[in-house]
């Protein structure tokens, strides 16, 4: 399949196309689209095919095992940074004071203590190849909020495996993507210990990707037979209250909280939002993320944790992987906060060599970076107490191979780029970790020239890596 001509390739779009409906690798329709059909956008019908590419991306076998085999590590850091508050209030100190979302983030978590002591995180680490020199995966950022498109990647190796035994093909890696996620808020469900509980699902209102999620609630209903709500914060601020500690929705009890929701400003239009916020931490459901947990997936504790001797903090000698082996995937991280000894040096080489850096703010969901001439314009305008609102990263430049992406059944071929996220759930009470599994991965293919990388965005489209 990877080597085929296009021209051949193309005769699979139909078939691949009806693969994608049978099997749900669907996004609900535009609204203004969704609406001259008369539907609303939970309902059912409004669904065409998600974006998808005809044949799988190559990908080193030996990076793709060595992100594999990471992320037990990754995961686990990640639960140590949320617990470590001395490390967290210093790494966040000036980027509360110059960013409003992350302040807001953190003030749930100062002033709404979450009294449940189980975590869980259903994470995504993403790399990009860098080719500047010898290929080599380097992170590009941990996901610890809102990891998407687990069911549809899930979905879409499985399409690239039927067709490649129809037209030949090379090895695609196993994917359980969305079933292992489904498995993490099982496992942290059974933990809850409450038979009659249900899992709530946060959602915003006109999700297009809703697919992935129903997914995900279809997976733990058919395996684990656990029921699950989807709900809006303002649905919960509506309707949810707390009984003896419990967050209950309706007369419900609810035993875990997963957010698709919350990692954006627009999520939170009014405090009405941010009560709700306040309401499911301060509850013993367990939340999928804490307010800590998504403090530790913030760009900036990423830049901190690769600063030298960061990591040492947080790893021990019984750890599966070393300091030494995760700094390995890091790229070069600047620290832009006005503290920062090396912050003045950062900015010169930025404005020396824009095309080799990416400016970050402290935002998820794809959109918010800023590239070459724009960073120029952000680092020249801004005060010193503006700047530390983001993070300087090292440009990862991948070489590009052809490939072809569908869109409305249609297929643009072009040269591509890819990103491999590899997600991890995680479970851990005050008495060690329950589950720590390595599920499944997405890959996202876009065009050469693409800045941004989402799906959701309408950046990339989904696709999946072929080990060479
Ligand atoms: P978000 O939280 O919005 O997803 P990311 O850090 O993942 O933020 O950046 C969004 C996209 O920008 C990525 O999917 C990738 O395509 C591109 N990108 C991010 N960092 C880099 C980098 N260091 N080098 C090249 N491209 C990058
Ligand atoms: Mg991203």
């Amino acid at each position: 399949m990877l080597f085929l001509a296009l021209s051949i390739m193309k005769e699979s779009i139909p078939e691949a196309v009806s693969w994608c409906v049978a099997h749900g690798a669907v996004y609900a329709l535009p609204k203004d689209d969704a609406a001259k059909l008369g539907d609303t956008y939970e309902a059912s019908g409004a669904f065409a095919h998600a974006p998808f590419a005809l044949a799988p991306f190559a990908w080193p076998r030996s990076e793709y095992d060595k992100v594999v085999g990471l992320q037990p590590t990754l995961s686990r850091v990640i639960d140590r940074v949320s617990r470590d508050h001395d490390w967290l209030e210093t790494t966040l100190k000036e980027t509360i004071t110059s960013d409003d979302f992350t302040a807001k983030v953190y003030d749930v978590y100062k002033s709404a203590p979450n009294p449940q002591e189980l975590r869980l995180g259903l994470l995504r680490s993403d790399y990009m190849l860098d080719e500047k020199d010898e290929p080599r995966s380097l992170q590009v950022e941990i996901n610890t909020i809102a990891s998407s498109f687990g069911c549809l990647s899930q979905t879409i190796s499985q399409l690239h495996n039927f067709l490649a035994a129809k037209r030949g093909g090379g090895e695609l890696p196993k994917n359980q993507a969305g079933r292992g996620l489904a498995k993490g808020i099982a496992a942290a469900h059974k933990a809850y210990g409450s038979k009659d509980a249900k899992v709530v699902m946060l959602v915003q209102p006109g999700e297009r990707n809703q697919m992935d999620q129903r997914k995900l609630e279809h997976f733990l209903w058919d395996d684990h037979s656990i029921p699950l709500e989807r709900l809006t914060l303002e649905d919960v601020a509506k309707r949810g209250t707390i009984v003896d500690g419990a967050l209950v929705v309706d007369g419900y009890e609810v035993s875990v909280v997963y957010f698709r929701a919350g990692y954006s400003p627009d999520d939170y239009p009014t405090d009405k939002e941010w009560d709700a916020r306040s309401l499911i931490e301060r509850s013993l459901a367990v939340k999928c993320p804490s307010a800590a947990y998504q403090l530790a997936g913030t760009k900036k504790v990423q830049q901190a944790l690769a600063a030298p001797g960061a990591l040492e903090r947080f790893l021990r000698d019984d750890d599966a992987s070393s300091p030494r082996e995760l700094r390995q995937v890091f790229a070069g991280l600047y620290d832009l906060d006005e503290a920062a000894p090396n912050a003045d040096a950062a900015v010169a080489e930025a404005l020396a060599a824009p095309d080799a850096f990416v400016l970050k703010p402290q935002r998820e969901g794809g959109g918010n970076n800023l590239y070459g001439s724009d960073i120029v314009d952000a680092l020249t305008s801004m005060t010193p107490a503006q700047r530390s609102a983001f993070i300087l990263m090292e440009r990862i430049v991948s070489k590009p191979k052809t490939g072809a992406l569908v869109r409305n059944g249609h297929a643009t071929e072009g040269d591509c780029v890819a990103e491999l996220g590899i997600y991890g759930a995680f479970l851990a009470n005050d008495k060690g970790e329950l589950h720590n599994e390595v599920c499944g991965h997405l890959l996202r293919q876009k065009l050469l020239g693409t800045n941004e990388g989402g799906v959701a965005a309408g950046f990339a489209v989904l696709s999946s890596p072929a080990l060479v």
